[in-house]
């Protein structure tokens, strides 16, 4: 669909070949003493495509799995037979006496491309189709359901008469920059294999021997040994930026027509931005999550008090003229130290960064709109309807 109605696609397409293998066999005494849901195998071979080495993932605990092997892109896709799946699996796995049941097969392509715009008049793309990406970091679908979840408000608001038809414009603004990061990371992580090649003596290609001589030289006791391990250790560290980048994943700030923003420093990030999530009121940055204390005394997060396809005026509880403003304007408001809303831990003061009588619009997508950190002197109707309109791109309130 994209290429179909012209969306401009940037970066590589087919970097390496991929097959999966959906298999059933009771795999438990190789497993179940070192429980994980995702297995890397080291084989001769593994390298060839896809991810860079052989990869088990669990389906079940322990006997339904979706194995990952690849293939030579340079070379017409393989025929994965039944028996050949069979194959696979024993080879991989590491032994032959196990009853494997192919569940499934399939090819796959390892992109490095994502669509620099995603919409072309009434036609709006979003997932997999706007951002091709190998499967690490497992981002793919989150970063999928956050284009619909942006985009769905905007349409209905649009639709019903609400916002503008700029508003829709926004969609491509705050998605693709997301899209590529996604595309970059995933695929950088999937380039960090190669310190680990590098230290277990990996060449690359089909150097069967190499591989089996590297890993015999990475058990040495030798100082060659030491070496590799050391680099060894190292290079897992990278993955770091794989399996721990909650920064990759949270630190998401939109910049576009649908976001005002105010006149703070530029954001300075207080530990690596691709490893922490730091979070912020900032405009364009997602609502922070804190733990709020509900009135039967149970916890509830930020995150529950906004969304469900309605702006929500977020205010502390010297925060009344922007409540009765939002009433005004008929807008959802929460004012944080009610009862039903107490901030009984601090977490929303240690995060929020605003004055008790500042006040967050935040939109349908739990994105910050538009703050205010401060109280304004007067005229809060004002303010926030001002806001609201050129938020969602229209000159008037609807009557
Ligand atoms: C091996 C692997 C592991 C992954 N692991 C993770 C992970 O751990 N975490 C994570 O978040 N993501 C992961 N992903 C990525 C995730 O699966 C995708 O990002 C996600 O499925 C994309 O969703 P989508 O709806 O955009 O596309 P898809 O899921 O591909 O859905 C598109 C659908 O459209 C259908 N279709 C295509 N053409 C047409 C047509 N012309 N007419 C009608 N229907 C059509 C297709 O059949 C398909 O059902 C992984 C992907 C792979 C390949």
């Amino acid at each position: 669909m994209a290429e179909q109605i012209g969306l401009p696609i940037a970066g590589q397409s087919g970097k390496a070949g991929s097959m999966n293998i959906v298999f059933r066999a009771d795999l438990s005494r190789h497993v179940a003493h070192r429980p994980s849901v995702l297995y890397w195998v080291m084989r001769p071979g593994a390298h060839l495509g896809g991810i860079g080495m052989g990869l088990v993932r669990m389906v079940r605990p322990w006997d339904e799995w979706l194995l990952t092997w690849g293939y030579d892109i340079d070379q017409p896709p393989p025929e994965v037979d039944e028996a050949t799946a069979r194959d696979i699996v024993h080879d991989l796995v590491g032994d032959t006496t196990i009853d494997v049941e192919i569940t499934s097969t399939s090819l796959w392509t390892v992109n490095h491309s994502y669509a620099t715009e995603y919409s072309r008049g009434r036609v709006f793309c979003a997932g997999d189709a706007v951002h091709r990406h190998p499967p690490s970091n497992g981002l793919g679908s989150n970063t999928s359901i956050q284009d619909s979840y942006n985009l769905a408000w905007k349409l209905a608001m649009v639709l019903r008469g609400e916002a503008g038809p700029g508003l829709l414009d926004t969609y491509t603004a705050e998605r693709a920059p997301v899209g590529r990061q996604i595309v970059d990371r995933a695929n950088l992580s999937r380039d960090q294999f190669g310190p680990i090649f590098a230290a277990l003596g990996i060449a690359g290609g089909g150097d069967d021997e190499g591989i089996v001589a590297g890993l015999a030289a990475c058990r040495a006791d030798d100082a060659e040994g030491v070496k590799r391990r050391q680099a060894l250790h190292e290079a897992i560290e990278l993955k770091n930026y794989e399996f721990n980048a909650h920064g990759v994943e949270l630190n998401q700030r939109y910049s576009s027509g649908a976001v005002i923003p105010d006149d703070a420093p530029p954001e300075v990030w207080e530990r690596d931005p691709e490893l922490f999530h730091q979070p912020t009121t900032r405009p364009g940055a997602k609502l922070p999550h804190a733990w709020l204390v509900d009135e039967h005394g149970e916890r509830l997060s930020t995150l529950d008090l906004v969304g469900r396809g309605e702006f929500t005026v977020v205010t502390g509880l010297a925060g009344g003229a922007w409540v009765s403003a939002a009433e005004e304007l008929s807008l959802r408001a929460v004012r944080i130290g009610d009862a039903g809303v107490r901030d009984a831990y601090g977490d929303w003061r240690r995060v929020s960064d605003l004055d008790e009588a500042g006040c967050l619009l935040v939109r349908p997508d739990g994105h910050v709109a538009w703050r205010s950190v401060s109280d304004v002197p007067s005229g809060h109707v004002g303010v926030l309807r001002d806001v609201l309109n050129r938020v969602l791109h229209r000159k008037f309130p609807p009557s």
